[in-house]
């Protein structure tokens, strides 16, 4: 298919059709030659060339692009809106952010946030004696803080108490009672004071996704009973002083600010009353919840959120003081653990399209003489389609194609025919769906005509692999071309992933102000490479993936943009090969390379090939086990 020009369609128009300025956060816009390019404040580089750059360097698609500079901005953008709310409404205490480990623990992603971070002593949030060890060798010592949530064995406890000694800020939040004693005793035993928060148990519900980690069903937190418990424990032990931190976390990915609102209400009356028992808090952690507009409809739908991260900054802050104020409480320090707004944004999944099916007739045979008359009844229908007879030329053309499979099935007609009834079928349907644009009511039998018909593109990536949260919870992403966007789109398709697996698809898209079940893409152009890149995918997609089909960790590749418009590629990691994945699941490529052989040589001996086909089939062999696991393009 040759490329069409269109003088009429502007990148403009793309802009609009893809939804790009409603998600992407300033990060992300179009040139008028109809490239996706990213951006910050001072650069803005087509994504394209990134990937030019990708294949001169060997690595294949899919990949996952990591732009550094949307990383740091982030960080920064967080900083700055809680310092600017500070300072604006006059609040005394100051802010310290954290990052939840959890939600994307590669090196390169936790590395970057510590040396970046730094400049506003950004520390880290760790649920496990993992992330634990991480956050300890990539934080700066001295009063780097580290939130430490999560069930807590001795062997955390102590790697936590050292992390003072060091000058670590490390604070243990104590989420279930027997935690406390342990703490005591550890503490007691090495001689460190420990810093102790206590998480509360929230009441207050919250809608979304991750409603269930918060109210009174909550899994995580101590009820009222069980602080005051606590309370009286470290005044025994003397020890209440160590008590610093209220740990308050109302649920991730918190669509409606109004939520949020009550939520730091809630943990006020805690925090004061906490005060009051004798307790020398000093920081108020009000955990995740920050939400990403993952449709760019600032709503509270629950893949969007009805504020600004400036809004979040003053609302929290604003709410903080003046229930404070109230009770005649210091402001304390405040500490967030977003992790979904930190990270989302620097992340695309980049891959091709492999090829395409279309629901169209491929050919109308002319009617001949002796046609079966099932076929010339098909044929008829068109003959009386008009807008006014939609529904009834649907239900005939079905009616007719059934008749067809019959006669298939019963063998009076072969498969030649069946395959001339299949076009006919496809034509009149397309016919159909082409006259719904023209109907003010589309006959409910009708809705689901466009969809049905639309093409399946199918990419070169395993949504298992790379987009785990599309399939475990409906999870939206922007998805669109990176190129070519200065071109109508003239198809409407639904993607497939590379996986035998039926759910290893994406039929829900991000479009202008509303969601749909196709989207818009170019015809492909013979010899030439379609890309699309799915956004907003560094938050919690790269290890929640799996291995279906063996489909193996992709390629990983980190820029950094420089002023000049140029970037340079600061990592690199070539995915899994197919030895790495097949001993993930407990192979081992040596010995099935050892198997082969014996194969391949039993076949010379047996006189079915000859020893230089055995050469060739081995060296094929263990090419492929250092191979891609994706589908790779010969040169
Ligand atoms: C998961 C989690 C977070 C991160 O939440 P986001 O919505 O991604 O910002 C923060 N704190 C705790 C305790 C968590 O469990």
């Amino acid at each position: 298919m040759d490329r069409q020009i269109d003088f009429l369609w502007e990148y403009k128009q793309s802009a609009k059709l893809y939804g790009i300025e409603g998600w992407s956060n300033d990060y992300f816009g179009l040139s008028p030659d109809g490239l996706v390019t990213a951006k910050t404040l001072t650069t803005s580089v087509p994504l394209m060339d990134i990937v030019n750059g990708m294949e001169e360097r060997d690595l294949q698609m899919p990949v996952l692009l990591r732009i550094e500079n949307i990383l740091d901005a982030q960080i920064q953008r967080l900083n700055e809106a809680f310092r600017e709310a500070i300072k604006d409404l006059n609040y005394q205490g100051s802010y310290r952010g954290v990052y939840p480990i959890k939600v994307n623990q590669q090196a390169q992603v936790v590395e970057e946030i510590a040396d970046f971070g730094s400049r506003y002593k950004h520390g880290f949030e760790v649920g496990s004696k993992p992330e634990m060890i991480a956050a300890l060798s990539t934080l700066e010592e001295m009063g780097g803080l580290i939130i430490c949530n999560g069930y807590k064995d001795q062997e955390f406890i102590d790697l936590g108490l050292w992390a003072i000694k060091l000058g670590f800020l490390c604070i243990f939040v104590i989420e279930t009672p027997p935690e406390l004693s342990l703490i005591i005793e550890r503490s007691k035993s090495l001689g460190i004071e420990p810093m102790i928060g206590m998480r509360v148990k929230m009441s207050s519900k919250i809608s979304g996704h991750w409603n269930s980690s918060s109210g009174e069903r909550s899994v995580f937190g101590l009820t009222t009973t069980q602080l005051i418990d606590v309370v009286d424990c470290l005044k025994q032990e003397q020890m209440l002083h160590c008590l610093q931190l209220l740990h308050c976390h109302l649920g991730s990915q918190i669509p409606n600010i109004q939520e949020i609102r009550n939520g730091v209400v809630e943990a006020c009356r805690y925090y004061a009353d906490l005060v009051n028992e004798g307790a020398e808090l000093k920081y108020i952690d009000l955990g995740g919840g920050l939400a990403v507009d993952y449709t760019g409809m600032q709503s509270n739908d629950e893949q969007s959120r009805n504020y600004s991260l400036a809004e979040y900054c003053e609302d929290v802050v604003d709410t903080l003081k003046q229930t404070l104020d109230n009770y005649h409480i210091e402001h304390p320090i405040i500490v967030t653990e977003s992790g979904r707004a930190t990270v989302a944004y620097a992340s695309v999944l980049i891959f091709n399209i492999l090829d395409t099916t279309r629901f169209e007739p491929t050919q109308i045979t002319p009617q001949k003489e002796d046609e079966h008359p099932a076929l010339t009844k098909m044929r008829s229908v068109n003959d009386y389609l008009t807008p006014e007879k939609v529904q009834e030329c649907y239900n005939d053309i079905h009616y007719y194609r059934n008749e067809i499979h019959e006669l298939f099935r019963t063998g009076q007609i072969n498969l030649r025919t069946q395959s001339v009834a299949e076009n006919l079928f496809l034509d009149t349907l397309q016919q159909i769906s082409n006259m719904l644009d023209e109907l003010e009511r589309i006959p409910p039998d009708l809705e689901d005509l466009k969809l049905s018909l639309s093409d399946i593109y199918y990419g070169n990536f395993s949504l298992f692999q790379s987009l785990p949260d599309i399939w475990a919870i409906d999870q939206l992403f922007p998805v669109m071309p990176i190129h070519r966007l200065n071109e109508r789109p003239d198809r409407q398709a639904v993607l497939s992933d590379i996986t035998c697996d039926c759910d290893g698809k994406i039929d829900c898209f991000i479009g202008h102000q509303e969601t749909s079940k196709t989207l818009p893409l170019h015809s492909l152009i013979e010899g030439e490479e379609y890309y699309l890149g799915v956004f907003l995918v560094g938050a919690y997609q790269e290890t929640l993936g799996d291995l279906h089909n063996l489909f193996g960790d992709t390629n990983v590749v980190s820029v950094r943009l420089n002023r000049d418009g140029s970037f340079d590629f600061v990592k690199e990691i070539h995915g899994d090969t197919i030895a790495d994945v097949l001993s993930y699941v407990e192979y081992q490529p040596k010995e099935m390379q050892l198997r082969y052989r014996n194969k391949a040589e039993r076949a010379v001996k047996e006189g079915r090939i000859s020893a230089r086909e055995r050469q060739q089939m081995i060296k094929a062999f263990n090419a492929s086990l250092l191979g891609y696991t994706y589908y790779e393009r010969e040169e």
